[in-house]
């Protein structure tokens, strides 16, 4: 069959309202083309560990949603349990052939059976048969084999939305979950309201103008509404959120405000472009460059302006008119990607959960979750929009997943799991002032990694100790020329004001790579092994010196300020960073700033640190291990690619070996070790740091009160020994078990 029939079928299941209806559509193009008498397909119950006919064209039609085969049973369960192609040219000579009367089997003796799978995971089982005895060809197998990729998306969707279920009446509810980003922690159990985006931000048809006087008030007019429906929407956030927090609600507002957005569309509706197609395509241009960025928060620094994309675009369009919706109780919001003024709109208490299909936990609408205390799944991808809204609904944020239409049993223990929430969250909030200190006495340090303005608060109400991390590249990102040292000096200073007393570890411009600034493009083939980090300030060292200028200089009477380079491969790299310091810090007093050495660390993310470190620890106050790009490089495993992230694990027994060496060796030497990458904000890895004697972790603020919890309830004792034990083991998920265990019994 022609690769454009296999491509129809896949769409027919896609496209269509009736998933029942196209898979019965799927099934018959199957049989017509390949001239067999039956055609059918089995769904893959996890839970019941059954096979489940949905759908079949020369079968009884009475047995379509009502035969069941366990798996392994017959030959269609033989299948599923080898997860590999079943051919025989006599099914009832097979030793695994189980006859069922109810389906009028006998009769067929060619058969073929292969497993439908997506993600890895089975799914279901496409089976075709004929009455004369024949082998399928090994033509026919390809063919099916494609077919059964092809429909796997779409016949997934189908069956997580529990569309599959409601088309063949079959009352039994769903235990399936779809996995997705835990992006902001707890449960829910709710109503799902979807939020949808009428406007596209594709190219309009008609992209040029006779008139462009008037498309530019159209224009301005549009960003006048953007900019009061972005204001209402503060203003309502007002009304439940503590005032510190509603900076996040600027975000908008200066995208909108610099001069980049609104003066390059002006431009291009001057030369003639519709407002519309004028505004689409500088969007566009500036999506690209955040969408291109290494840099995760940076990157989805893009939702914000795609957000804003369909704000602006919902205004150009005529009468668009004033969004209105109405919100169940225990509302659990989804949508492909969700914006901050649509949170806005549900009455709080109504507000149980966020879904979205894009997106992660540096999304906005999850730091807003986490402020707000409800969990979020993000990134959940296959989430069908079209066939959700008003189902009901479990959402679990700690493993970040959620289940559609969930069975009695399902929604029995999220309320449970609700219940035992409440009761943990009254007992987190007392440990705010506490300090994280295992039971047999090991003081950690708990820290935030925050990269704007809008992270400062929570540092303070999470009960964390300072912000071990801050990423100073987003003021850089902003902007189309770098930043100027006054610029710099400001936005410091208010960090510095914001958390101090207490430490702040800023780290020097770790730009380069697949995080360019706009306005400094490098083409490389291989960017991550490329021009990045602290190899790029020093071969443009102006950029590093007046970094350099403005941190010290916001230092000033402060004291709290800890400096940090990023991306260190070799001492040479180290002690030319270093001697710009020092420069740095001799001219500032010339002028007459009385500005103070800070404590000096750098980041361990490359492994030629793992045989430079004793020579390192002879130049540098602290260390910071940063464990996202340690991982990255060590096991040679790219952190942004989907396609490799089951590689991507920092409890690697390489990685871990990696980390105890490099903290056995600043241990000898008395010199701190933060860690602050991901695997700090795991509660196994958090348990291993510190087996091994780390002096803080630095993590997301929500995290912060959870990881205290495990430290004062955990002894450092128990943790040692765990560490002895999976130091030794070959295989990571050997680890991750044994850490799991410790923690279970932990409770
Ligand atoms: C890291 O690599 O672990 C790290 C903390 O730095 P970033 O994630 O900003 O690269
Ligand atoms: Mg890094």
């Amino acid at each position: 069959m022609a690769l454009e029939a296999i491509q129809g079928i896949g769409r027919a299941i896609g496209l269509s309202r009736d998933p029942i209806q196209a898979v019965a559509t799927v099934v018959s193009s199957i049989r017509h083309e390949l001239r067999v008498d039956v055609c059918s397909i089995y769904l893959y119950r996890r839970r019941e560990q059954s096979l489940w006919l949905v759908a079949s064209e020369g079968l009884r039609p009475e047995v379509i949603g009502k035969l069941t085969l366990r798996a392994g049973e017959g030959l269609v369960g033989l299948v599923a349990e080898r997860l590999e192609p079943v051919n025989t040219d006599d099914a009832p000579s097979h030793p695994a052939f189980r006859f069922f009367p109810e389906s009028g089997e006998a009769l067929y003796h060619a058969f073929l059976g292969l497993p439908i799978i997506y993600l890895g995971e089975l799914l279901g089982v496409l089976v075709v048969q004929q009455r004369e005895r024949r082998r399928f060809s090994d033509e026919d197998l390809a063919f099916l084999t494609t077919l059964a990729i092809q429909i796997a998306g779409p016949l997934h969707h189908a069956k997580i939305s529990g569309a599959i279920n409601r088309s063949l009446s079959h009352r039994e509810a769903s235990s399936d979950f779809l996995p997705g980003i835990a992006a902001a922690q707890g449960v829910a159990v709710g109503t799902i309201r979807v939020i949808r985006r009428e406007t596209s931000l594709d190219l309009p048809v008609v992209t040029n103008t006779d008139d462009p006087v008037a498309e530019s008030r159209r224009f301005r007019r549009a960003v006048t509404a953007t900019r009061r429906e972005l204001r209402a929407a503060a203003e309502r956030a007002a009304r439940f959120l503590p005032e510190e927090e509603l900076a996040l609600f600027e975000v908008h507002q200066l995208l909108l405000s610099g001069d980049g957005l609104v003066r390059d569309t002006q431009q291009r509706i001057r030369s003639g472009m519709t407002a519309a197609a004028a505004w689409v395509q500088t969007l566009r241009e500036h999506l690209a460059v955040f969408e291109a960025m290494e840099d995760p928060y940076l990157r989805t620094r893009a939702e914000d302006l795609r957000d804003l994309g369909h704000r602006v675009m919902r205004h150009l369009q005529e009468g668009a008119g004033s969004e209105t919706a109405e919100y169940p109780p225990n509302c659990i919001l989804a949508a492909e990607e969700i914006g901050l003024p649509e949170l806005t709109r549900v009455p709080q208490r109504r507000l149980a959960a966020i879904l979205c299909n894009q997106g992660s936990e540096l999304s906005h609408a999850a730091l807003l979750a986490r402020t707000l205390g409800i969990p979020a799944v993000m990134g959940l991808k296959d989430l069908p929009l079209d066939a959700i809204d008003g189902a009901s609904a479990v959402v679990d944020g700690y493993e970040g997943r959620v289940c559609i239409n969930p069975s009695p049993a399902v929604r029995h223990e999220f309320r449970r799991l609700l219940r035992d929430e409440r009761a943990l969250d009254r007992e987190l909030k007392g440990l705010r002032e506490e300090p994280a200190v295992t039971p047999d006495g090991y003081r950690l340090r708990l820290l935030v990694n925050a990269g704007l303005l809008t992270d400062l608060q929570p540092v303070r109400r999470a009960g964390a100790e300072g912000i071990g991390l801050y990423r100073t590249e987003f003021p850089f990102m902003r902007r189309d020329a770098f930043p100027t040292e006054e610029e710099q000096y400001r936005t410091y200073r208010k960090v510095l004001r914001a958390v101090g007393p207490q430490p702040v570890t800023m780290r020097t411009l770790d730009i380069g790579g697949d995080k360019p600034l706009p306005y400094f493009r490098l083409e490389e083939e291989n960017p991550q092994l490329g021009l990045r980090g602290i190899r790029l300030t020093l071969a443009q060292p102006e950029i590093l010196i007046t970094q350099l200028r403005a941190l010290l200089r916001a230092d000033c009477g402060l004291g709290n300020l800890r400096l940090c380079f990023p991306m260190v491969t070799s001492l040479a790299e180290l002690d030319s960073g270093i001697g710009h310091l020092r420069q740095v810090l001799s001219e500032l007093r010339d002028e007459g700033h009385a500005v103070e050495m800070p404590p000096l660390g750098i980041m361990i993310e490359v492994p030629s640190m793992l045989f430079l470190l004793p020579e390192c620890l002879d130049r540098v106050d602290f260390i910071c291990i940063g464990t996202n790009d340690l991982t990255q490089y060590l096991l040679a495993v790219d952190r942004d690619n989907p396609g490799v992230a089951p590689l991507f694990d920092e409890l690697n027994p390489a990685v871990l070996r990696a980390l105890k060496q490099l903290v056995d060796t600043a241990r000898r030497r008395r010199v701190p070790v933060t860690v602050c990458g991901e695997m700090a904000a795991d509660p196994e890895g958090a348990v291993l740091l510190t087996a091994m004697g780390v002096d803080s972790l630095s993590v997301n603020a929500a995290l912060v009160p959870r990881l205290k919890w495990l430290v004062r309830n955990i002894s450092r004792r128990r943790m040692r020994r765990l560490l002895e034990r999976v130091i030794e083991c070959e295989d990571p998920g050997e680890i991750r078990q044994a850490t799991r265990q410790l923690l279970q019994r932990a409770g």
